[in-house]
């Protein structure tokens, strides 16, 4: 199951330490090591995209399926693709906001079903209210990304490789699918 992004001297130290079970997935690219003083050869080793590491944690996937990814706006607005909810337009992170659909004045929590990416014109104009008191429309139904579509949130370079290993542990209705095949 996916757990985390690694850099390549992470997975490079992984290999050299015997802990990989297994790697699939394209190489990423080949580090070049010292010459063998008796081979005279040069020392490679490849990254490969995917690898699974060695040792075992049985409750882990049980407690993975009720994972709640922390908030944060960086987050948020990538799980809306920097795209205002509201007006529905593009906009850089300076100039989005974080909007409750509910209110917090109204009893609306600060989590994740309650959260949209808002320009912050919309969000000043909808103010103390809710959409349908604003008689704004909603784009998208927020929702709290499980924790292999908070790993491709966080993803700077997904490749497709990854991204297929992801999708197997998306909800069968996750958004994010649809988005790779654009
Ligand atoms: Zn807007």
């Amino acid at each position: 199951m996916p757990l985390e992004w690694l850099n390549q001297e992470q997975v490079a130290k992984l290999i050299s330490l015997d802990m990989v079970q297994y790697a699939f997935g394209t190489t990423l690219t080949r580090l070049h090591g010292g010459i063998n003083a008796k081979s005279g050869q040069q020392s490679i080793l490849d990254i490969p995209a995917i690898i699974g590491t060695k040792g075992k944690n049985q409750h882990f996937h049980k407690q993975l399926q009720n994972y709640v990814p922390p908030l944060n706006n960086p987050t948020l607005f990538k799980r809306d693709q920097n795209l205002c909810l509201y007006c529905g337009q593009v906009f850089e992170f300076k100039l989005l906001s974080r909007d409750h659909v509910t209110p917090v004045s109204q009893g609306g929590k600060d989590v994740w079903e309650n959260v949209v990416t808002s320009c912050k014109r919309c969000n000043n104009h909808k103010a103390n209210r809710t959409p349908l008191q604003a008689n704004m429309k909603l784009l998208a139904i927020p929702f709290a990304p499980n924790y292999a579509e908070y790993i491709y949130l966080q993803g700077k370079h997904v490749i497709a490789d990854q991204m297929q290993f992801l999708m197997n542990y998306f909800p069968q209705q996750s958004p994010f699918r649809n988005r790779f095949m654009h």
